[in-house]
């Protein structure tokens, strides 16, 4: 519990100054929050060294933490997930995201459970709070993007899959159904 609360701190001050892309602007923090929660929702003997990992899930990526930091603060383990499911923001946007096809495959068990919830979350965001000036289409090719992210990772929880197929499936009912009606 208190290295799980540890986290929470760390990562709410590295978030301090961003927000979520939607409408709400939602603290950031709200997101790897979320994340933490689907994980333990659905898998509740996920050992707690994953569970931070999803707290800090973007401390690196976003904020500029180093995996030594993260492994002196937290353990090794701890900052190896971390470190596994961080984009790398030298490389353009388009690059990255097909990165993470690539890399899913060949990430740790705990990695692939951090990168399902994250999708789950973000997927569930084009329901409740759509990022501002996102069209249809890139809500789409979000959904059909993160669909072939998470299939690699899906062995690792059926409960968390669960969960994304029914998302995807609302998502794609949802933005459908306006073009059908525009
Ligand atoms: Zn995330």
């Amino acid at each position: 519990m208190q290295l799980l609360l540890k986290s929470v701190d760390f990562a709410a001050r590295a978030h301090r100054d961003q927000r979520r892309k939607g409408p709400a602007q939602e603290p950031y923090i709200n997101h790897p929050i979320e994340v933490s929660r689907l994980i333990v929702e659905c898998e509740p003997d996920t050992h707690v060294d994953i569970l931070c990992a999803a707290i800090l899930h973007d401390v690196i990526e976003d904020c500029g933490a180093t995996r030594d930091e993260i492994a002196a603060c937290f353990n090794d383990a701890v900052a190896d997930i971390v470190l596994e499911v961080s984009d790398d923001k030298a490389l353009p946007r388009d690059e990255r995201k097909a990165m993470q096809i690539e890399t899913a495959p060949h990430l740790s068990d705990a990695a692939k459970l951090v990168r399902l919830a994250d999708k789950v979350a973000n997927v569930g965001a084009m329901l409740t709070d759509i990022p501002v000036g996102w069209d249809e289409r890139q809500i789409l090719g979000y959904v059909h993007w993160a669909e072939a992210v998470v299939a690699p990772c899906r062995a690792v929880s059926n409960g968390l899959s669960d969960r994304f197929d029914a998302i995807a499936r609302d998502v794609r009912a949802f933005h459908q159904q306006e073009k059908a009606e525009v």
